[in-house]
């Protein structure tokens, strides 16, 4: 029989994905898959029902429905400072993920390379094999997890296309401040670099931590491609609905792409996700402040049992640092899952597996905090006597 693409050799499934399926084999609790386990806001259960009602089931409009695109633009230009028009430079998508796809996609010619910060989201890699393109990997500093410029600007070459920057970040949970935004934005604009922006996690902030859109900044608004969605902010991730935005000469492109990947989002759910512009500041306050007290608690909480952790200052993940357990991540996130009922991920996930040199990833499991703080709790106590080994 013929084989299978070549190109699928360069990655495997999804490790996060098959923490989750290891999490139900084994009855864990699972902190791996960033979702939350309590229900979304009453108006989308509401708004889901009156979808049914108004019998909501055959395709969208192709780039999402006009009124949803409208309300994402006037949120655009209120919260991210970004000026796109609902007609041709927004498109609802199935997810930020098929948003993500249909953006490396459109971009990427084959062995154009695409710049992508480590550690990753894990999608971004496989995403830009599948386009053909190269990946280029780009180490944060391990200590803090700040941008070394240095390093992004030796990475730059004449076949340089893309860079993804995922602002709140997985998994660490930095937030890129503006200095470092600007930096990259300098290195696109000087250097003609398309940027490809995933910013899921905009409103899970922690502290005084700002979120800034690097399309708002000055001259990025015509090269930067900016992904959202409702799945984080509106606990929703099952949903798929999230959406693309960028400037038309770019947008004609990614709408193409998705076109004939996913068609459109489905129908009734975008009809739904309508309802969350009706939620007010409250609503994002309380989220906040929801997701700070499980940062708060767990990051206090895994300091004890001797990780290592860089505080989050937003998303729903730490990344912590398990070297004083004498265990690979993989050993040890297998242990975890097995004999104390607690699912992470291994740090090698979010890492290029083909460096031959060490794979920090090892060193790092990712914990997720987007669930119930009594989930947390639970988790915290099933794993308070690793230190004594029993
Ligand atoms: N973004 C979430 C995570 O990192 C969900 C991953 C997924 O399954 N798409 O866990």
């Amino acid at each position: 029989m013929k084989s299978l693409a070549s190109k699928l050799s360069f990655f495997q499934e999804s490790v996060i994905r098959e923490m989750t399926r290891k999490a139900i084999e084994n009855n864990a609790i699972n902190l791996s898959q960033g979702m939350p386990d309590f229900s979304p806001p009453k108006v989308l259960i509401d708004g889901i029902k009156n979808a049914i009602q108004q019998e909501e089931h055959q395709y969208s409009v192709t780039y999402g429905r006009p009124d949803l695109r409208e309300k994402i633009s006037e949120k655009l230009l209120s919260y991210n400072k970004l000026n796109y028009y609902p007609e041709d430079e927004i498109t609802i998508t199935c997810g930020a993920g098929e948003a993500i796809a249909s953006s490396i996609m459109a971009v990427t010619n084959p062995s154009d390379e695409i710049v992508i910060i480590e550690p990753w989201y894990e999608n971004y890699v496989p995403l830009t094999r599948l386009a053909e393109g190269k990946p280029v990997y780009v180490q944060l500093n391990i200590d803090d997890f700040r941008l070394n410029e240095e390093t992004i600007k030796e990475s730059i070459t004449d076949k340089t296309k893309a860079i993804v920057i995922n602002s709140p970040h997985n998994p660490t949970g930095k937030v890129f401040t503006e200095q470092e935004l600007r930096f990259i934005a300098d290195l696109c604009k000087d250097e003609d670099i398309i940027a490809i922006t995933d910013e899921i996690y905009e409103y899970i902030l922690f502290d005084d931590s700002k979120h800034i859109s690097l399309g708002s900044l000055e001259g990025m608004e015509e090269r930067t491609i900016t992904v959202s969605g409702f799945s984080k902010t509106f606990s929703i991730t099952g949903w798929r609905v999230g959406y693309v935005v960028a400037h038309e000469n770019l947008m004609t492109g990614i709408r193409k792409v998705h076109d004939y990947l996913t068609i459109c989002a489905p129908s009734l759910l975008q009809l739904a996700v309508l309802e969350s512009f009706k939620l007010g500041e409250e609503y994002f306050s309380l989220l906040k402040k929801r997701y700070q007290r499980n940062r708060n608690f767990i990051v206090d909480e895994l300091k004890k049992l001797d990780f290592k952790i860089v505080t989050p200052s937003g998303a729903y993940y730490l990344f912590a640092d398990i070297s004083s357990f004498n265990m690979n991540d993989i050993d040890f996130a297998d242990m975890l899952v097995k004999d104390k009922g607690v699912a992470v991920v291994p740090g090698t996930s979010f890492y290029n597996k083909n460096n031959q040199l060490e794979n920090i990833g090892q060193n790092y499991v990712r914990f997720c905090f987007s669930q119930k703080y009594e989930t947390i709790e639970e988790a915290v106590k099933r794993i308070s006597n690793l230190l004594n080994g029993s």
